[in-house]
């Protein structure tokens, strides 16, 4: 099947503002970007004069959970709500699934899941460190996986504990060779019995008992890391505590005392650029994540953080539970924000007024798919990529409902909020995989999805 598409406006690399652009599409790639729009093409598919034609957008940081907690999340549900969001692509992080994704053979079950079930969006998969899986990792990066997550603080499920010292360093001597990405879940307790939990209802006991100096002493041992093993990748994953910003400027520019670090990437998600400690409510514990929500001072250095470029990209961490695990007080419940879907009209209406929509883009597609190894496959409308996009209405106003939420359980902390922009339309290898004005008749279509 081949067809032409004429946007009005479309985000293209290197332009700072949506240009016109004419795109042929053949077997499901981009054959062709011309700038302008040509108005002497017959059976054109038409983007109108405001809208924007944008590269099928990715979501690096998403937790499906399944097999295993399907209850909590899965491949229908997780890759429906992506898809609505414009998302074509996600990479599911190795824990909550049982299996976690730590073995080729564990690999090789979510897989099969994500096979047996049915996928709307492309589905790639971390790989995780755990203590005692050094000799997996190779085989692990060999079978697809795209990097590997660990955690140096406990991680809430049995099946995935945190690695020390010792053991990263062994993980990455293992992993000697390549040039594999390791992640982390960076906040390290040395003193985890110090922290008061009186009056769990209260959000700023939660707050209390994550400071950011767990983000500090885990941004030391990372740096160390990085500094040890040039060849590697290393990456936060959900910063959280502005108090880094500067530590990471400074060791990116060898002004700490060190080698100038050239191999650390960082990211922050929608919940921590969107939302405030000050403004969550006893016992919400929709706003529970870990590390936490924090300050809205805070706030602002993250979110100037990411316009100047010191966070490299911007992630979901949708992490859903079930209900029962989300119930009671901020010390009991389940950490974890779902949010996936929503994160181009959060940060639309977060920094629209002055940023450009391509720059905002970016940290949604092109910045993350480098980072997973599909840079000229995913993540830009260009020649040789699959032919993945969303048609946005940058106008629109919508506020969440309950009946928004696509993924399996229906609790988020965006409930409510009214968000500038929407999704109408999304492309998957060159075929509508959603149309918002056709809600049921999307999700009862065939899936599209494939690994990667
Ligand atoms: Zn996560």
């Amino acid at each position: 099947m081949s067809y032409t598409i004429v946007a009005h406006q479309a985000v293209l690399p290197g332009h700072e503002q949506p240009v016109g652009a004419t795109i042929t599409v053949a077997g499901g790639k981009i054959a062709s970007v011309v700038e302008g729009v040509s108005s002497s093409v017959p059976n054109a598919v038409v983007i109108p004069a405001g809208r924007v034609l944008l590269p099928g957008l990715i979501d690096s940081h998403v937790h499906l959970n399944q097999p295993g907690r399907t209850a909590w999340e899965g491949f229908a549900s997780g890759t429906a709500a992506a898809v609505a969001g414009g998302v074509t692509t996600l990479i599911d992080m190795p824990l909550n699934s049982i299996p976690p994704t730590t073995t080729v053979a564990n690999l090789g079950e979510k897989r099969a899941a994500a096979l047996s079930t049915g996928i709307r969006t492309d589905v790639g998969f971390w790989g995780g460190i755990i203590p005692g899986n050094a000799g997996d990792l190779k085989p692990l990066l060999e079978a697809g996986a795209k990097g590997f997550k660990c955690f140096l603080i406990e991680s809430g499920v049995d099946e995935f504990p945190c690695v020390d010292g010792l053991d990263l360093i062994t993980a990455c001597d293992a992993l000697e060779g390549t040039n594999a990405l390791v992640m982390f879940h960076a906040e390290l307790d040395q003193n985890p019995a110090t922290h008061t939990h009186d009056h769990p209802e209260s959000y700023s006991t939660f707050l209390a008992s994550r400071p950011p100096s767990l983000e500090l002493d885990a941004l030391a041992l990372i740096l160390s890391l990085a500094r040890r093993c040039p060849a590697l990748r290393f990456h936060i994953v959900h910063l959280s505590a502005a108090d880094a910003l500067p530590l990471i400027r400074a060791a990116r520019a060898g002004t700490d005392g060190g080698a100038p670090v050239q191999n650390l990437t960082v990211e922050t998600c929608f919940h921590y650029l969107t939302l405030s400690s000050e403004a969550i409510p006893d016992n919400a514990t929709s706003y529970k994540c870990c590390p936490p929500i924090r300050s809205e001072a805070n706030r602002r250095l993250l979110r100037a953080a990411v316009a100047d470029g010191t966070i490299d990209y911007v992630v979901s961490d949708h992490s859903p539970c079930t209900p029962e695990l989300k119930k009671g007080d901020f010390m009991s419940a389940w950490g974890g924000v779902s949010g996936l879907g929503f994160g181009l009209p959060l940060l639309w209406t977060e920094f629209g007024a002055d940023i450009p929509l391509p720059r905002i883009v970016h940290w949604l597609s092109s910045a993350q798919a480098g980072q997973v190894g599909l840079a000229g496959r995913k993540g830009s409308i260009v020649p040789g990529a699959d032919a993945d996009f969303a048609v946005f209405d940058p106008a629109a106003s919508v506020e969440i409902t309950r009946d928004d939420l696509l993924f399996r359980n229906k609790q988020s902390a965006y409930i409510g909020k009214t968000l500038k922009g929407r999704v109408e339309k999304t492309y998957l290898r060159g075929e509508v995989v959603w149309d918002a004005s056709d809600a049921t008749g999307s999700l009862a279509a065939p899936t599209k999805g494939q690994l990667l």
